[in-house]
């Protein structure tokens, strides 16, 4: 079954839009239109310390001024709202517990300064850096007592120690990573709000996108999601990763 084009553009606003960010809005919209889909923003407010005072309006001032409309977001709504993350924290709270009840995600309780020195020995030794899955089989024992210290902890997902997930990227192909160079990154922060991976995938999903076109630097994101829709039982959207707009020195465009 096909379904109906919805596609988002899902700013952070942590800074204001850049050239970057603005193509991947005018090829959402323009594959919305072309398509008579619909074209969704959505504000990825769960970065509390990189809030920007003024961007979100700056990004919807940019958009107005290119004369990009949105049909589902901030100022319009729309039946999947709402479109800021920050008003979603619930639902993700919800998919938390349902990965966890599930075994596919587990408390962390290490202290950032744990996490400090694993990875300047990591760094050290010339290893990869990323969590070293300390708490990943605490005992239920082992887990009280650290409660009873009154840590906050993070939510971290078990990914897989081996195997690989490939998946068909819409402009790149087959697209394949090990799942063991890939640590098991943050889902909920002790602040309580979602990471960007946790938030992305829930959202598309309840917001029933059909196509996440976004720039390549989120390529490496694509499995980290993938199984997180295979974990949640969701239905993963089609991926496009557009190459990046580069500078003359070919560094990235997007300060
Ligand atoms: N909030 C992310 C950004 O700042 C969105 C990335 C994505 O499209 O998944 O670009
Ligand atoms: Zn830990």
């Amino acid at each position: 079954m096909t379904r109906p084009v919805r596609v988002r553009y899902a700013p952070s606003p942590t800074g204001y839009p850049h050239v970057g960010n603005i193509r991947t809005a005018l090829f959402n919209w323009l594959f919305a239109r072309h398509s008579g889909g619909s074209f969704i923003v959505r504000i990825e407010d769960t970065d509390v310390n990189r809030r920007v005072e003024g961007a979100v309006a700056a990004i919807l001032d940019g958009l107005r001024w290119l004369g990009i409309d949105w049909d589902e977001g901030p100022e319009v709504g729309g039946e999947y709202g709402p479109y800021f993350q920050s008003q979603r924290l619930e639902i993700y709270q919800a998919a938390v517990q349902r990965l966890i009840a599930q075994g596919d995600a587990y408390y962390c309780y290490c202290s950032p300064q744990r996490l400090t020195e694993m990875r300047a020995e990591q760094a050290r030794l010339k290893q990869p850096p990323g969590y070293d899955r300390h708490c990943r089989n605490l005992s239920d024992e082992e887990r009280r007592c650290l409660e009873s210290e009154g840590i906050t902890p993070v939510v971290r997902f078990k990914m897989p120690l081996e195997g690989q997930t490939c998946f068909n990227d819409f402009i790149r192909g087959e697209v394949t990573f090990e799942n063991s160079v890939i640590d098991d990154f943050v889902l909920l922060k002790s602040d309580g709000y979602p990471t960007y991976h946790l938030a992305s995938v829930v959202d598309d999903h309840r917001m029933e996108i059909s196509h996440v076109l976004r720039a390549e630097e989120w390529v490496s994101s694509a499995p980290r999601h993938l199984l997180l829709y295979r974990a949640l039982g969701y239905e993963s959207p089609i991926f496009a990763h557009m190459p990046m707009i580069l500078g003359t020195d070919r560094s990235k465009l997007s300060k």
